[in-house]
Formats: C-alpha cells, structure tokens, sequence
C-alpha cells in the first residue's frame, strides 16, 4: 500500500488507479506510435507541463501556498527522477560550456560522495542543481520537483514535521507520473525514481548510458 492509499477510501483508491491507468493508456499508445529515443525523452516534458497545470489550477481556483521565489526548503531533501527525465536534464547541461559543465561534474561528484549512503530521512543536504538559492535547470526540473508545495514555509524550515500540502494537487500530479512511468515500462523502458545528482552524473559521464537504457537496460542504481 503507498501513502498516498492510506489517505483514501476503497472508492477513492479504486477511482485513483482508475485515473492512473487512463494516463498510463494514453501515454503508452503515444510512445508505440512514436519509436524513437528522441521522442521517448522529449516526451516526458508534456507530464511535466502536465504537473505544473495542476498547482496552476489550484492557485487560480483560490489555494494559497506559501511558496515564493528564492525558498529553497525543499530543494534540502532527497529528488527522484524517472530515466528519461535525467536524459533529458543532461541534454541541457550538456549544452554549457566546457569549464561550467566541468565545474558542474565536479559538483556532482562531491554531492555523490555525500548522498550515497544517505537515508531518505538523513538526506538534507542542498540539490547540486540549486544556485544561490534558485533552481538552475528550472525548465527542465523533474516533475518531482513540480509536485511539491506547502501551505506553511515554517513547517518546510523545521523539516521534521509533516508539510501541509493539498491532497488534491499530490493526487493529481502523483496519477500524472505514475501513470506516465507505468506507461514507459509498458513499452520496455526502465522508469522509476532515482537520486538526481547520482543519476546525472552517470548520464554526462558515461555516454553509452542513453543507448543502454533505450534498450530496456536499467542503468541507474541510486
Ligand atoms: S532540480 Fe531544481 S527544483 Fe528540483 S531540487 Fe534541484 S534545485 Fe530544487
């Protein structure tokens, strides 16, 4: 059972898998009609946009999240991401000058050091990707990272306590990505959440790992 089950009634449960077997469906007929690399990557972005609707629509309908520019509480935990959201953050890294992406793995090779043997309850220490505070890869960032959002920036500080979020919104966007990642395995594409910064840093150091994973390999370990 995950957590989000234990929220929900029978009924609620079983009109939630329903939904996620709708996105699955659509998702997976969309990447059988589209067999390429390419396409399974560059796919994935439409869930994240898909996401970010979600809060969207909460914000306009009168939900006030306590979430503004330059806080970076939750940018202090563990990030996961399913393979081809990874790929495709190492596409746009590997657009940076060679100095700034070499800078960038060395950053990722420290983080790694310090994240592997780290529990999800001890992992607080700062995504490699956040900048002064700000997220530098903000358009491609992981739908993970599109989900979160709080009603209370002093309970995201004190980090030990629950975060008040809005049930709907974690809802939605959790049918969104599961149903998407179910539709990639569907289609024999590995997809299930790993540590950012490790899986990065094998996505712009070894150059056969794209390859491997198109071929229904799982490449990452983290
Ligand atoms: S990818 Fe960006 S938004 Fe997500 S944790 Fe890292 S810095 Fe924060």
């Amino acid at each position: 059972m995950s957590a989000t089950d234990a929220l929900l009634s029978p009924e609620e449960q079983a009109g939630y898998y329903a939904a996620v077997e709708k996105v699955q469906n659509s998702v997976a007929s969309q990447l059988s009609a589209n067999p390429s690399k390419t396409f399974a990557i560059t796919f994935v972005s439409n869930v994240q946009r898909s996401v970010d609707m979600v809060s969207q629509q909460a914000i306009s309908q009168g939900e006030q999240f306590d979430c503004k520019v330059g806080c970076s509480h939750c940018c202090h935990v563990r990030v996961e991401a399913i393979e081809p959201e990874i790929f495709q953050i190492a596409h746009e890294l590997n657009k940076l000058p060679s100095v700034e992406l070499a800078s960038l793995i060395e950053r990722l090779q420290k983080h790694a050091i310090l994240a592997k043997d780290l529990s999800v309850q001890d992992h607080r220490i700062p995504c490699p990707l956040l900048k002064d505070n700000l997220c530098s890869i903000y358009p491609v960032r992981p739908a993970a990272c599109r989900k979160v959002h709080s009603y209370d920036v002093e309970k995201c500080k004190t980090r030990g306590s629950e975060i008040p979020e809005s049930l709907e919104v974690i809802l939605k966007s959790e049918t969104l990505m599961k149903g998407a990642a179910e539709a990639y395995r569907q289609v024999n594409l590995p997809a299930s959440g790993h540590e950012l910064g490790q899986a990065l840093l094998l996505s712009l150091t070894d150059e056969t790992a794209e390859a491997r994973w198109y071929g229904g390999e799982m490449v990452f370990d983290t």
